[in-house]
């Protein structure tokens, strides 16, 4: 797997299999233009690493130029194709072979049609390396063609995501794997809010604190804030039946996530478990649990800090903190038994700079992307 930018690319076709793809190419468009001397057109930036393994792999006499267009812009083609470089001169008469790295919807080639209807060449033929057959809107019949592939987004081998990845040997293409799901797992004041705030933005996921909710309830006084109310100013958690549906409710309102971290949820084994469901409903899967470890000692120093400033009523008794804290011993910490029998358990130290804990969780984080 490799990074270019934000994402990930997982190999796909191997220099070897390019290889012998361009043999095939180069056999095939040598027993047509053996007897002349044809003038091979690369399609730049693309084609530039194509055109010089063809070029050895020709065996007849034979001259090389260049065009060049550009139509991509990140993942997706613009559908605009420019022409930066120009036809070659002194074409008329002799055969013309374009020499493309991948032809997909058709654009460029309808372009290099243009770009040549005004010549008076003998013949005009194309060759790509990558075909995507699928999606090609066929107008023109591609004269020879190396590998055909779906319509999915690759580099290497010439081929560039912004730019970076033209230098592989071999091509790659895009993992679609997208969507994180994470947990944030730690004792109250551990830090979750804190680095989840900074998570969100780096993966822009989107981040559901049940404690908020809560609290967001209570402040406009809905009939779910009375309720969770009495439990929260005991310290207590709030019944699973309530706090389940709630979180249920916050995910379907963003069916466009990339990606969610659960903050404060799952509490229970049943929470953990109605989660596991829910997510599988909808195709989805918890990719990690990261606990932030820190001492009960350092914590209380912390919510009693925090209470003063935030005027959470919860964090400004330490008898309350302390129930909260038998509350997760009691039934919250069994989850990391739950999330590692299905290996998805990580920790990390809490204790530390705001940044390097984001660190932290960030290379947690970016092995699971890898994987
Ligand atoms: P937090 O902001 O995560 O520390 O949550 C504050 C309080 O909200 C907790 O002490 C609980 O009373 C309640 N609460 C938050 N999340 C949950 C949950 N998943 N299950 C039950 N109660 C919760």
């Amino acid at each position: 797997m490799i990074k270019l930018h934000d994402k990930y690319f997982k190999p796909f076709i191997s220099e070897g299999e390019i290889m012998a793809a361009i043999k095939k190419i180069a056999d095939q468009v040598a027993v047509d233009y053996k007897k002349e001397t044809p003038i091979f057109v690369g399609v730049l930036n693309g084609a530039f690493m194509f055109v010089s393994d063809f070029l050895k792999a020709y065996p007849y006499p034979c001259e090389v130029s260049f065009v060049r267009l550009s139509s991509y812009q990140g993942l997706t083609s613009t559908g605009i194709v420019e022409t930066l470089l120009d036809v070659p001169e002194n074409i008329e008469g002799r055969s013309v072979i374009i020499l493309e790295d991948i032809i997909d919807t058709g654009r460029t080639v309808k372009k290099l049609i243009d770009l040549f209807s005004n010549t008076k060449v003998k013949e005009f033929k194309v060759a790509t390396l990558f075909y995507k057959s699928e999606v090609y809107n066929g107008e023109y019949d591609i004269d020879y063609f190396g590998i055909k592939i779906e319509d999915k987004f690759i580099v290497g081998y010439g081929l560039d995501y912004n730019e970076l990845g033209r230098n592989l040997r071999a091509v790659y293409q895009l993992n679609q794997k997208h969507m994180i799901n994470l947990v944030l797992f730690g004792k109250p004041g551990a830090g979750k809010g804190t680095q989840a705030s900074f998570l969100k933005e780096k993966y822009n996921l989107k981040h559901i604190s049940t404690g908020d909710v809560f609290r967001y309830n209570i402040k406009n006084g809905t009939e779910l804030g009375t309720l969770a109310k009495s439990y929260i100013d005991k310290g207590e958690l709030v019944p699973d039946e309530v706090t389940i549906k709630m979180l249920q409710d916050e995910v379907e309102k963003n069916p466009d996530a990339s990606g969610f971290i659960f903050d404060g949820f799952p509490r229970t084994t049943a929470q953990a478990k109605a989660l596991d469901d829910f997510l599988i409903s909808k195709e989805m899967r918890i990719d990690a649990t990261i606990a932030l470890e820190a001492n009960d000692e350092v914590l209380i120093q912390r919510l009693l800090e925090r209470g003063k400033v935030s005027g959470r009523s919860d964090d400004q008794d330490e008898n309350m903190i302390r129930n909260r804290f038998d509350e997760y011993n009691e039934k919250t910490a069994p989850l990391k038994d739950y999330y590692d029998d299905q290996g998805k358990f990580h920790s990390v130290n809490g204790i530390g700079s705001i940044e390097d804990i984001t660190s932290r969780l960030a290379k947690v984080i970016e092995e699971l992307q890898a994987v």
